[in-house]
């Protein structure tokens, strides 16, 4: 099994005038790639920290982060953006769409960073969008999609770069449970397909989809199991 992510003894503390936190205090963790994770524990346990630092979109304190065996712990700004761009998709709890942008538009912005030209970033998008079964929704806005749609559009433009890593953090935090279980069939085919995912909730059920549950508390990896019996996904083409 191929390693794609290794943390050694990553601390993260956040300084606000006088106040310390330490929101990280010693994790050490390893993923292997095509590896699904869940991350779950108590607000504030670190978590959304976590998956900062493994998404380069912060970095912590001390320790190491080892990503596709490049250490990013040293690496500039500028680096770091390029490492986001190439090997890592975000979704978010709130979806992070731009809502004057077409569904085309928002998947095919990641692309634009990534240098294709505009007839090669359409195409790209249109493939992202049929991939999570919206094929027919490329010219649409976000507001004019449901909750469930919305993440959809936004886990297409998660994928549109063929990212080695896809963060999830709270992915289900604003569908209601039907809509929850349809992004987690989603996620399923994906991890069929190979993509490493790592995704933080805090629901049980949704936990449950994942093959392995980290559980974090006050900065600690309080436990780290495998899941014997995943939820098992339908396909996407049978949630209509
Ligand atoms: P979780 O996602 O598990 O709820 P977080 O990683 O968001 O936890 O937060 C861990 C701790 O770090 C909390 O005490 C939180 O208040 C603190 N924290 C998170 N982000 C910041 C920040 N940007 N500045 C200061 N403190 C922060
Ligand atoms: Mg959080």
């Amino acid at each position: 099994m191929k390693k794609i992510i290794e943390t050694k003894d990553i601390k993260k503390t956040y300084r606000m005038g006088a106040e310390e936190v330490q929101a990280l205090k010693s994790v050490s963790i390893e993923v292997n790639k095509g590896e699904y994770v869940a991350f779950m524990g108590p607000s504030g346990s670190g978590k959304s920290t976590l998956m900062n630092i493994i998404g380069c979109l912060d970095t912590p304190t001390s320790g190491i982060y080892i990503l596709n065996g490049k250490d990013v712990s040293d690496m500039s700004e500028n680096e770091l953006a390029e490492i986001r761009n190439k090997e890592i998709g975000f979704v978010f709890q709130t979806f992070n769409l731009l809502p004057r942008a077409s569904c085309l538009e928002n998947v095919a912005l990641p692309l634009i960073y990534a240098g294709y030209g505009k007839a090669e970033r359409e195409e790209k998008a249109f493939q992202a969008l049929k991939n999570v079964g919206l094929g027919d929704r490329v010219n649409h806005k976000p507001n004019e999609l449901s909750g469930g749609q919305r993440q959809r559009v936004a886990i297409a433009r998660a994928l549109v770069n063929d990212p080695s890593i896809i963060l999830a953090d709270e992915p289900t935090g604003n569908l209601d449970s039907k809509t929850s279980y349809d992004i987690m069939e989603l996620f399923h085919e994906l991890h069929q397909k190979g993509n490493t995912i790592i995704m933080v909730t805090h629901e049980d059920d949704i936990a449950h989809y994942a093959h392995r549950i980290v559980r974090l508390r006050d900065g600690l990896v309080e436990s780290d199991t495998v899941n014997p019996n995943p939820t098992r996904g339908k396909t996407v083409a049978a949630i209509g």
